[in-house]
């Protein structure tokens, strides 16, 4: 693949020529609402973070429209009267507790349609955003942050929320499009971040794995209807199973995830299935966090267990 010009000059991660933007390695997440970058990947980014890396967080949406799903804040008008402001800070929260720094690209929470027929997407939502436009945002903070790694939702969205989808779609895009110098130049000079992952945090490998060792423990399992589920969308052959080429050590990152998600007060119940496996159980069954890589412009082999495989030593050079 690409390599490094005796110029030193890598025109691939470096178009623009500008080497004081090469002398830390950095990772951009981009989601679709507060409290899933805690639910997603947060224990490979609090490790990133400890080992210098500057990680970036792009939240698409303000979460306005996510359902209050701890029991103890449930039915409470003043949290539903100010769920906007409410999750603002839950978010700043869980950024402190991850260390990373983090980017609301400010488009409106489509919610989760529910019901048959399934109701309209409220207007202006950001699923219903043209997607050139969406897309120009997340480009122009791909040119300001220069990610040498971008990680997202596959094509599913993880669950099909109308923007985990969009969330997949944006990032795709803008990936490529950030790169362009024809696309969108009056956003800033081009950037070509080098790989681009698909978070897979809910494997059915992991969730088996969870699974035994919670029953050989002999603890209720919290994934029995999950496994239902799993067996029912299976017999249905409606997604692709996921294809995990990276696995990333993290065992010792799982408390700070856990705090992280706890910190979104509103959107998680603390007795919920989440938290239900003993974190040393985790780390004996399934001591990683999983990713799918999507698309690569290095010489990065698959199976790897870092997110930078092929990046390092090029960034460092
Ligand atoms: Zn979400």
């Amino acid at each position: 693949m690409e390599s490094v010009s005796d110029t030193g000059r890598d025109p691939v991660r470096d178009p623009a020529g500008d080497p004081a933007g090469t002398a830390a390695l950095r990772l951009m997440a981009v989601h679709a609402h507060p409290d899933d970058e805690s639910s997603k990947g947060a224990a490979t980014m609090a490790r990133y973070v400890d080992e210098g890396v500057e990680v970036l967080v792009v939240t698409c949406t303000g979460g306005e429209r996510g359902s209050i799903l701890n029991p103890a804040l449930k039915d409470r008008p003043d949290i539903e009267a100010n769920i906007a402001d409410i999750r603002r800070r839950e978010m700043e929260h869980a950024r402190e507790i991850l260390g990373v720094e983090q980017h609301w690209l400010g488009f409106v929470d489509s919610g989760l349609p529910e019901g048959d027929p399934l109701p309209p997407l409220p207007d202006g939502c950001f699923a219903l955003v043209p997607i050139e436009e969406a897309t120009g945002r997340l480009v122009a903070e791909i040119r300001r942050f220069k990610p040498h790694v971008i990680t997202t939702y596959d094509e599913n969205g993880g669950y099909p929320h109308p923007d985990h989808i969009r969330c997949h779609e944006v990032s795709v895009a803008a990936f490529d499009a950030a790169a362009d110098p024809d696309a969108y130049p009056e956003l800033g000079e081009p950037w070509q971040a080098l790989k681009l992952y698909y978070d897979v945090g809910f494997s059915m490998g992991r969730i088996e794995a969870l699974h035994a060792a919670m029953t050989a423990q002999g603890l209720e399992s919290p994934f029995d209807e999950w496994r239902e589920r799993h067996a029912k969308s299976q017999e249905d052959g409606k997604r692709r199973p996921p294809n995990i080429t990276t696995r990333v050590d993290v065992g010792d990152w799982f408390e700070r995830r856990d705090q992280a998600l706890l910190a979104h007060a509103t959107q998680v119940d603390p007795n919920g299935w989440f938290f239900a496996v003993p974190l040393d159980l985790q780390r004996q069954a399934w001591p990683t966090e999983d990713f799918e890589l999507a698309r690569s412009m290095v010489d990065s082999p698959v199976p790897e267990d870092d997110l930078f495989a092929g990046i390092r030593e090029r960034v460092d050079a």
